[in-house]
């Protein structure tokens, strides 16, 4: 898939839209997802034009993918979430993704269990 320049996530990092941001640094930008599933609902991009998680780590630099989950682990030290937390990435179709620029959800403050978060596959 080519990245597309004008997804929401592109228009957010050149501050053409708003974001609550978290976190961020030279690599990450972490922000507050304007849907939230959980009581603390964070989106972490990767300030690079990658589609998804497959694209990125396909075809980041290495520094940038190890920058990357560095500011996502600096993302969860600022939030400071004792009880732990659950990280996703959707991909294509069967993943449910509705932003093409590579994300991972940060979700905290529920209960979940694996068991529950999918639905019947067909
Ligand atoms: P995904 O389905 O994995 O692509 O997730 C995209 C996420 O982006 C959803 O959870 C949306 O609620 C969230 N989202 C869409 N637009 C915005 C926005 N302008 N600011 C923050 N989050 C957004």
């Amino acid at each position: 898939m080519t990245y597309d320049h004008d997804n929401i996530f592109a228009k957010i990092l050149r501050r053409e839209i708003p974001s609550k941001i978290v976190y961020e640094n030279e690599y990450i930008l972490s922000f507050h997802d304007i849907a939230p599933i959980a009581p603390l609902h964070i989106l972490a991009i990767p300030k690079t034009p990658y589609t998804d998680f497959s694209d990125f780590h396909q075809n980041a630099d290495q520094n940038i993918i190890i920058q990357f989950y560095k500011g996502v682990e600096q993302t969860i030290l600022a939030l400071n979430l004792p009880n732990g937390y659950r990280l996703v990435s959707n991909k294509g179709e069967s993943g449910g993704q509705e932003v093409p620029h590579y994300h991972v959800h940060i979700l905290s403050g529920a209960q979940f269990s694996t068991k529950e978060m999918f639905k019947k596959a067909h």
